[in-house]
């Protein structure tokens, strides 16, 4: 510390003088003017108070720099737990970032799935419906819980539906396929020989 070293320098310089006084005024008292003996006095005097100054100043200083280095270990100490919480922080957002990444990948394979059981179980249920339109040609009674989608046959003048595309005197290649629905909301009705 530069004001530390220069107070110290003046505080040596100034004891030196005192000492060199002491010895001039001890020395000198007998041969020596009184003048000269009473200014070499007051000089010592106002040394003597230089040193006590600088020694108070000395203290002042060195409390201040104490004062100092405490506020640079708390700055430091502060700077130090701030950059960790921020590295914390910044550890902890990329866990949770990682995590919601992971999160959404499980989620659209989790759709995926569902989507995929979904389409499978549609296919199943439209080659069912199918089954049981054909099972339904084999002449057994389905009028009455015909299901959603039943198809039936029209021949190519007849007022009747048909379970199958070869009932009566039917030519099969001029019998066209709608659905029951359809038939009935055309104004067909039920053949009595196949229904
Ligand atoms: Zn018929």
């Amino acid at each position: 510390m530069n004001i530390k070293n220069l107070i110290l320098k003046n505080k040596r310089i100034a004891i030196c003088l005192v000492v060199a006084l002491g010895f001039g005024i001890a020395g000198g008292a007998s041969n020596m003017p009184q003048a000269d003996y009473n200014n070499l006095v007051v000089q010592k005097e106002q040394l003597d108070d230089k040193i006590i100054a600088l020694d108070k100043q000395l203290e002042e200083n060195k409390s201040k720099v104490d004062e100092l280095q405490a506020k640079k270990d708390e700055a430091e100490r502060i700077a130090k737990a701030e950059a960790e919480r921020k590295a914390k922080e910044e550890a902890k957002a990329k866990a949770e970032a990682e995590a919601k990444a992971e999160a959404e990948r499980l989620a659209k394979e989790e759709a995926d799935r569902l989507a995929r059981e979904e389409a499978e179980r549609f296919a199943q249920a439209e080659q069912n419906s199918n089954y049981y339109v054909s099972s339904g040609s084999n002449g057994g009674s389905v009028q009455e819980e015909a299901p959603i989608g039943t198809m039936v046959w029209l021949s190519a003048t007849g007022e009747k539906y048909h379970s199958r595309n070869n009932c009566g005197r039917m030519n099969p290649s001029k019998a066209r396929q709608v659905t029951l629905e359809s038939a009935r909301s055309q104004g067909f009705e039920a053949c009595s020989k196949c229904y």
